[in-house]
């Protein structure tokens, strides 16, 4: 079908070696003074032709937008369209894209939608060797942690090793198969190692995203999919640790117990304590649980970040990070004995200074279904939250 394309002429500047591709209703000759973006210089139409490579590139976005005005460089094609179905426009580009090695970027900007078409970023492959090696490096040091967590018995040590980094696992491939399924490169897990004085053993672990989210449902799933996997396996492993739980001799073991640790001794004990013995079962949910509350303070480029990123936008994703930076400060002033809130209030207040990119189709709605995503990725946060007791 004979697709009718908007007359394009290639520009060169006569001061600079500027030059780029725009609709312009301009004769050859013509010349827009001031026009280049480098220089200043006059901007003159060179040539009536273009190139096959751009000819291609526009009659992909016409299929699916109408094009309105455009400025096209080899690295940079930028658009200004209208279309009544953004969302499956996009989608379709992303796909068809992908083989010419150029992503789609959306944005509304003045209640006009605009479109970029950016050269796909190289991802260099990432050598398995780090991430085997910061595996074993974690089994060692949280086995060591177990062991003197729980007076040198070995088989507490495995256990509570063992059920940590289950909980650990869960939580990355969480995360691994949402970006395998929303087609975002990422790295293998990081798992941190924390050698003694750290008595947990781990500091947690990480992957690196490495592409950009295509959609604000990556996102959420991207976010989601991490933490309510481990939330998961924490609640069984805490249950299973309580089940075998007695009453214990020693006083307060915990400072606080999370909302639903305290709901699983609610079914299992009659009642909720930090009376009770502290066995490596309960102890590693315990610390997944909490690590979970962390990642899932909606801020920054943390698991609840992003999530609060693709719901929120923007504007109003960057105030949240800025508003509950500063709360955790001012918690972790009130609350002496709890200085971690101070020291990841500073953190959150120094690592996100910059707003969250977000997702490459930063315009379309989320669905419903991520939207119940939203909600549920909340509700674990929720559950994760400190509750004081005596
Ligand atoms: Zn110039
Ligand atoms: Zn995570």
């Amino acid at each position: 079908m004979g697709l009718k394309l908007p007359p394009i002429k290639k520009f060169e500047c006569t001061e600079c070696k500027y030059a780029d591709y725009r609709m312009s209703a301009r004769e050859v000759g013509e010349t827009i003074p001031g026009g280049c973006p480098r220089c200043d210089g006059n901007l003159r139409v060179a040539a009536e032709e273009i190139p096959d490579w751009l000819t291609r590139l526009i009659g992909l976005v016409a299929k699916k937008f109408e094009i309105l005005d455009l400025v096209a460089r080899r690295d940079r094609i930028e658009l200004e369209v209208s279309s009544r179905r953004p969302r499956d426009a996009f989608r379709y580009l992303l796909r068809v894209l992908e083989k010419d090695g150029y992503l789609p970027v959306m944005r509304e900007q003045d209640g006009e939608l605009r479109l970029n078409l950016v050269r796909r970023p190289a991802v260099r492959k990432g050598r398995a060797l780090t991430n085997v090696a910061l595996f074993a490096a974690t089994v060692v040091s949280t086995l060591v942690a177990g062991y003197y967590l729980f007076e040198n018995s070995f088989t507490s040590a495995a256990l509570f090793s063992s059920s940590l980094l289950a909980m650990l696992v869960a939580h990355e491939m969480g995360h691994k198969l949402s970006a395998w399924h929303n087609r975002v490169a990422s790295t293998l897990p990081y798992f941190i190692p924390a050698p003694p004085p750290f008595p947990l053993g781990t500091f947690g672990a990480v992957i690196n995203i490495k592409s950009p989210i295509p959609t604000k449902e990556a996102l959420v799933e991207m976010g989601a999919s991490g933490p309510i996997t481990g939330f998961v396996f924490a609640v069984i492993i805490t249950y299973i640790g309580l089940s075998l739980s007695g009453p214990s001799q020693l006083e307060n073991p915990l400072p606080f117990v999370p909302v639903m640790f305290g709901l699983l001794q609610l079914i299992t004990m009659g009642r909720v304590t930090s009376a009770f013995e502290l066995n490596p079962l309960t102890f590693s949910g315990w610390v997944v649980m909490l690590l979970t509350m962390f990642n899932m303070i909606p801020v920054g480029q943390l698991d609840g970040g992003h999530i609060a990123r693709a719901v929120l936008g923007r504007q109003r994703h960057y105030s949240l990070t800025r508003m509950l930076g500063f709360l955790l400060m001012f918690l972790g002033l009130a609350f002496p004995e709890m200085p971690i809130f101070f020291v990841w209030g500073l953190l959150i207040l120094i690592l996100f200074r910059g707003y969250h990119p977000g997702a490459l189709d930063d315009v379309s709605p989320l669905s419903f279904r991520h939207k119940i995503l939203a909600a549920a990725a909340l509700a674990v946060f929720v559950l994760c939250l400190p509750l004081p007791v005596g």
